[in-house]
């Protein structure tokens, strides 16, 4: 039985005095959430968040890595750096990053070895474009970005690994996918993985990320393949965070 993960993406948001506010207020309403709970946090906050949850039950992680492990590569953190604040977490081939920073499915699975060779789990994000999915290749999408890190690092590390698919028109625009279109791809995914490895498949948590949030986690995390939700926006607001967690 997989449990159901439901993490937070802060992305490039928060301060010390507001990080202090939200997890207060998320610790406080802790009691009531069965699902497993994480927070991915910018690094600089690392220290506090380690500090602030040390002993709870939330977990901690960051949004990127590099894909190199030491040397010569001016603003870079790497996974033993992540692992020194001991992250859980660490999302790798988050959409702005793949639009925004040019990051390619190889640079992602490289990351995603990076992550897991320093034993933190990546959270690894698929997902279409509007254009993607009007074009109707949302599957062959979703299927290259999987190829590249099954490829990489074989089908068995999806065992110590999180899939979030996240379509990238849900991303931060208030349209969620509906249970249905995210169920459909969910189960593609774990169709695809179940191909190569069946025990794989049934326990890999894949979560779904895209505008969730309390009004409608309960029908999305209903779904049999959805094993949980990355949230953004929704992550900076505890009630609102909670909300989704209880659903989980
Ligand atoms: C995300 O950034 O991973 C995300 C799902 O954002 P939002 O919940 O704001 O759409």
């Amino acid at each position: 039985m997989r449990r159901k993960l439901v993490a937070g993406n802060w992305k490039m948001h928060g301060s010390l005095a507001e990080n202090e506010a939200l997890l207060s207020g998320i610790l406080a309403g802790m009691g009531s959430v069965t699902a497993d709970v994480a927070v991915c946090v910018p690094f600089p906050y690392l220290a506090q968040v380690q500090a602030k949850l040390t002993g709870s039950a939330i977990a901690w992680g960051a949004q990127n890595l590099s894909q190199q492990a030491k040397g010569a590569f001016t603003g870079e953190v790497s996974a033993n750096m992540l692992k020194d604040f001991a992250c859980a977490y660490v999302i790798v081939g988050h959409s702005e990053r793949r639009a925004i920073y040019g990051e390619s499915d190889e640079l992602v699975a490289e990351k995603y070895a990076a992550a897991q060779a320093a034993g933190l789990t990546p959270i690894l994000c698929v997902g279409e474009t509007l254009n993607e999915r009007e074009g109707c290749i949302t599957e062959a999408v979703v299927a290259r970005q999987m190829d590249a890190v099954i490829a990489k690092c074989g089908v068995s590390s999806l065992a110590r690994a999180v899939v979030a698919y996240e379509p990238v028109w849900a991303i931060g625009t208030g349209v969620t996918a509906t249970p249905d279109q995210a169920q459909a791809v969910h189960a593609f995914i774990r169709a695809k993985v179940r191909e190569l490895d069946a025990v794989v498949a049934e326990g890999l948590v894949i979560q779904y990320g895209g505008s969730m949030k309390a009004g409608n986690a309960v029908e999305l995390l209903g779904q049999p393949d959805i094993d949980g939700g990355l949230i953004g926006g929704a992550a900076l607001n505890a009630e609102e965070f909670l909300a989704i967690c209880r659903a989980g």
